[in-house]
């Protein structure tokens, strides 16, 4: 193999191959530096003699489904100019690895499509081997996102792992990344956020949450210029479970027919009405349930009703659609009803403030779904800094497999 073939294939420039090998299924390319590669590694000096070497063996790339080793005789050298005696310098490896920055490199390619167990099964190293070139990868491109342009932002918690833990996480909505997360749900949680933005905390404009959320005090004083926004996917979820307990106070208060067509009507309550299913007879069926039942068919139709806010062009009149729902929604003096319409009046502000800044919890609620899978294929966090840095990746990774 020539010199120009073994810089092509694997990255290594300086080097003569002497022999070539073939044994048990693998090639191994014998290597040593070329005369002007020696020198001396502290001062570069070529005014150096020969002590002995050192035989050291590194994975490259493979040819074909072949694995290759490289295995390189690297001599000790003795400096004449600052008398140090050590091993000339590998430039086509990390001295500490045992693989080439090629090798690296193409693991690296591979885990753009596949999933880190799979390159490892494939390249015949440990999980931990690839887990730890991808991690060099993404300090080096994520590592402290910046938060120089970051003006709107939302913030909501995911549930991971098994049992309760819970991560904080903020996002930007205009770039769609992670530029946060910090552990537990707590407000607590994001005092590192606050530290890390500064004076620039001035420049926040807007934050989506949810209405229920511990971190409405610590948003209201940490970031004194932005607006809360009360995200509507939150806002349809409360209302949502307003129905399922209405649902069920009224299934236990109903007679045995009307029990049966209450039943399994749960989901066709909350269903929006243009995805209920005609070929499943849903329709009928939610109709009959709904005639069946007034109070159950008045809580629907403000449900429905309720979607609509979001659809105003301007703030005044979503705030008289407001205050005109929460005001029927009280007169029906149904006790669910009548405390999500509370909830709404207290907290109208940050739902208008919609109109403003058209933002909403819902890039996040997308990332939610990849971040599930890159739990899955990293065996949950048992790196933490690996999964914070795979959650700032994740708005420039076009595939899921990420893990
Ligand atoms: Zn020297």
């Amino acid at each position: 193999m020539s010199t120009t073939l073994l810089y092509q294939s694997f990255g290594i420039r300086g080097y003569r191959q002497t022999r070539i090998e073939f044994t048990g299924g693998v090639t191994r390319f014998h290597v040593e530096p070329s005369e002007k590669a020696v020198c001396c590694p502290m001062c570069g000096s070529r005014n150096v003699i020969r002590r002995g070497f050192k035989q050291r063996e590194f994975r490259a790339s493979p040819i074909g489904l072949k694995q290759t080793v490289v295995v390189a005789a690297l001599p000790r050298v003795q400096c004449h100019d600052c008398r140090t005696i050590r091993q000339i310098k590998i430039n086509f490896a990390d001295t500490r690895r045992s693989y080439t920055k090629g090798w690296a490199r193409y693991a690296l390619q591979l885990t753009r499509s596949m999933t880190i167990k799979d390159v490892a099964d494939l390249l015949g190293v440990t999980w931990n081997v690839i887990k730890e070139i991808k991690k060099k990868d993404l300090q080096r491109r994520f590592a402290n996102p910046s938060l120089k342009d970051v003006r709107r932002i939302a913030i909501d918690e995911i549930c991971i792992g098994k049992g309760h833990r819970y991560v904080t996480l903020v996002m930007d909505l205009d770039s769609g990344a992670i530029i946060f997360v910090g552990d537990d749900k707590s407000a607590a949680s994001l005092a590192p956020f606050w530290k890390r933005l500064g004076r620039r905390r001035h420049r926040i404009e807007a934050v989506a949450m949810d209405m229920s959320s511990a971190y409405i005090l610590a948003v209201r004083g940490n970031l004194p210029k932005a607006d809360i926004v009360f995200d509507r996917f939150h806002v349809e979820k409360l209302m949502n479970e307003k129905l399922t307990t209405l649902r069920r106070q009224l299934f236990q208060k109903a007679t045995e027919d009307e029990k049966s067509v209450l039943k399994g009507s749960r989901w066709l309550l909350l269903k929006n009405p243009e995805n209920l299913r005609g070929d499943r007879d849903e329709e009928a069926h939610l109709a009959a349930a709904l005639q069946l039942n007034e109070p159950l068919a008045k809580a629907y139709y403000l449900k429905e009703e309720l979607r609509t806010f979001w659809g105003h062009t301007f703030r005044w009149p979503a705030h008289l659609f407001l205050r005109s729902w929460c005001k029927r929604a009280i007169a029906t003096g149904l006790e669910p009803l009548k405390t999500m319409a509370k909830t709404l009046l207290r907290l109208e502000e940050g739902l208008l403030n919609y109109f403003e800044h058209r933002i909403s919890s819902g890039p996040m609620e997308g990332t939610n779904n990849k971040i599930k899978t890159v739990q899955r294929q990293s065996y949950g966090i048992r790196d933490r800094e690996y999964f914070e840095l795979t959650l700032y990746s994740l708005h420039q990774t076009k595939y899921a497999s990420v893990g």
